[in-house]
C-alpha cells in the first residue's frame, strides 16, 4: 500500500547521515510512483513533488545536521497542506436547526453516514431530526427509520409518494418546531451522476438553503470519487466531503486528492458500517499516519475515552522517557481491556510497523490475574529495577504469587520486550536526536 511504500522511502532517507541531491531525486521519484499507484491525481502529484523538491533544495535542508529528518518534515507538511491543512469542522448555524443536506451516488453511504452524524452529534449533546427524502430506492425510508430507532432519534417521512422537495421543506419545519439542533436530510442518489438527480438536489437546496451540503463518496472508488466530487461541487456548491469505507482495501488516493482537486475539505471519514465508525478528518494526523509517523494524538484520544486524561498523558510521557516500571505495566494491562487491543494501540505509535516482537505482546485476559499476582509479589525495588531480580528472587516471587518460576520468567521477558520496543519508539519519534545524528 501507499503507506508502506512511503515509509520505506522515508526509512531510507532516515538512515542516511548525508543526503545528496541525487538521493533526494531518487526519493522523490519513489514518492511520485507511490502516489500515482495509490491513484492520486497526476496533476496533484506533480505539483506536490515540485513543492517538496523546491523546499528541500531551497531551504538548505540538505546541508542541515539532520537532512533526512528535514526532508521527511517537508513531505509531512506538504501532505498535510494537500489535504487542507486545518481540520474543517461541521458548521453550526447561529439560527438552529443547522440544516445538513446529504448528497452522493447510490451506495456511497449517505444513509449510514446520516446515522453516524446523529451519533456524533449526540456525543456533544446535540439532537437531530433525520429526514427521509430518498423516495426512489426501495426500503430507503425503512432503513432510515431503523437507524433512527436504534439511535433514539426521530425520523421525518411522508412516504414515497410525496415530492422530495416537500419532504425536505416540511422536515426542516418540523425540526424547528421541535427545537432540535440539527436536521439531516438524506437524499436519493443514482448509480451515476445524472441531470435529473442534480435538478432534484438543486430544487431541495433552493427550498431549504442548507448550512452544509455534504457529499458522501466511497473511498474505494479512488479517482472516480474525486471526479464525482468535482461534478457535484460544480453543480451544487458543496461545503464538505465525507469519505466512506476507508476501513476497506482502499489505495488512499481519494483522501489525498479530493481537497486539491475540488477545493472542498474532507470533513469526516467513515471507517465501518456501525454508527460509531465516523471520525472527524484531521489532515495532519492523516499525513503522519500515511508516513508511518504514527498517530499519537489519536492514540491519546482513544486512551482518554477509556482512561482519564491525566493517566493517558502520564503513560505517554513514560513511554517516551522510558521511565516505565512494573507498576505501570500492571496499570497498563488493566486498562487494555477498556482501550481495545493493545496491538491496535501500539500500531498507532511512530514506527510501530517495523517493530519486531509486537506479536509477543498480545494480552491473554486469562493471564491477567496471574500477572497481577506476580507483580504484587515483587518488592518496590524490584518493580523499579527488574534487573535485580535474580534466581533466588524469582523463586521467592513465584512462591509468593502461587505461580511457577517459568511464569515469572515469561513476565520478565515480556516486560523487557516492551521496554526494548519503547526504546525503539522513542528513538524513532525523537529522530534519534539524542544519540545518532542524521536520523
Ligand atoms: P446510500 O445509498 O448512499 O444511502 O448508502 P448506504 O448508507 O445505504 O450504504 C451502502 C452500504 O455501504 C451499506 O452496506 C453500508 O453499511 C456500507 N457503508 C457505508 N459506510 C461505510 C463505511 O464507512 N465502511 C464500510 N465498510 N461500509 C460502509
Ligand atoms: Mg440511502
Amino acid at each position: 500500500g501507499l503507506s508502506e511504500r512511503l515509509q520505506s522511502v522515508m526509512r531510507k532517507l532516515r538512515g542516511k547521515g548525508k543526503v545528496t541531491e541525487a538521493d533526494l531525486k531518487e526519493a522523490m521519484r519513489e514518492v511520485r510512483l507511490a502516489l500515482l499507484e495509490a491513484d492520486v491525481n497526476f496533476k496533484v502529484v506533480k505539483s506536490f513533488i515540485d513543492r517538496v523538491k523546491e523546499r528541500a533544495i531551497g531551504q538548505e535542508v540538505l546541508k542541515s545536521l539532520t537532512p533526512g529528518q528535514q526532508v521527511i518534515k517537508v513531505v509531512n507538511e506538504e501532505l498535510t497542506a494537500l489535504m487542507g491543512g486545518e481540520q474543517s469542522k461541521l458548521v453550526q448555524s447561529a439560527n438552529p436547526p443547522t440544516k445538513i443536506m446529504m448528497v452522493g451516488l447510490q451506495g456511497a453511504g449517505k444513509t449510514t453516514t446520516s446515522g453516524k452524524l446523529v451519533r456524533y452529534l449526540q456525543k456533544q449533546n446535540r439532537r437531530a431530526l433525520l429526514v427521509a427524502a430518498d423516495v426512489y430506492r426501495p426500503a430507503a425510508i425503512r432503513q432510515l427509520e431503523i437507524l433512527g430507532a436504534d439511535l433514539n432519534t426521530p425520523v421525518f417521512s411522508l412516504g414515497d409518494k410525496e415530492d422530495p422537495v416537500v419532504i425536505a421543506q416540511r422536515g426542516v419545519a418540523k425540526a424547528k418546531e421541535e427545537n432540535l439542533d440539527y436536521v439531516i436530510i438524506d437524499t436519493a442518489g443514482r448509480l451515476h451522476v445524472d441531470q435529473e438527480m442534480m435538478d432534484e438536489l438543486k430544487r431541495i437546496r433552493e427550498q431549504v438553503e442548507p448550512d452544509e451540503i455534504l457529499l458522501v463518496v466511497d473511498a474505494m472508488t479512488g479517482q472516480d470519487a474525486v471526479n464525482v466530487a468535482e461534478t457535484f461541487h460544480s453543480e451544487l456548491g458543496l461545503t464538505g466531503v465525507v469519505l466512506t469505507k476507508l476501513d476497506g482495501d482502499t489505495r488512499g488516493g481519494a483522501a489525498l486528492s479530493v481537497k486539491a482537486v475540488t477545493q472542498c475539505p474532507i470533513k469526516f471519514v467513515g471507517l465501518g458500517e456501525k454508527t460509531d465508525a465516523l471520525e472527524p478528518f484531521y489532515p495532519d494526523r492523516m499525513a503522519s499516519r500515511i508516513l508511518g509517523m504514527g498517530d499519537v494524538l489519536t492514540l491519546i484520544e482513544k486512551a482518554q475515552a477509556a482512561v482519564d486524561a491525566e493517566k493517558a498523558k502520564e503513560l505517554e510521557r513514560k513511554m517516551r522517557t522510558l521511565s516505565f516500571t512494573f507498576d505501570d505495566f500492571l496499570d497498563q494491562l488493566q486498562q487494555v481491556r477498556k482501550m481495545g487491543p493493545l496491538e491496535d494501540m501500539l500500531a498507532m505509535l511512530p514506527g510501530a510497523g517495523q517493530i519486531k516482537g509486537l506479536k509477543n505482546l498480545q494480552v491473554d485476559e486469562k493471564q491477567l490475574s496471574r500477572v497481577e499476582a506476580i507483580i504484587r509479589s515483587m518488592t518496590p525495588q524490584e518493580k523499579e529495577n527488574p534487573e535485580i531480580i535474580n534466581a533466588s528472587r524469582r523463586k521467592r516471587i513465584a512462591n509468593g504469587s502461587g505461580t511457577t518460576v517459568q511464569d515469572v520468567n515469561r513476565l520478565l521477558k515480556q516486560f523487557n520486550d516492551m521496554k526494548k520496543m519503547m526504546k525503539q519508539f522513542s528513538q524513532m519519534s525523537k529522530g534519534g536526536k539524542r544519540k545518532k545524528r542524521g536520523f
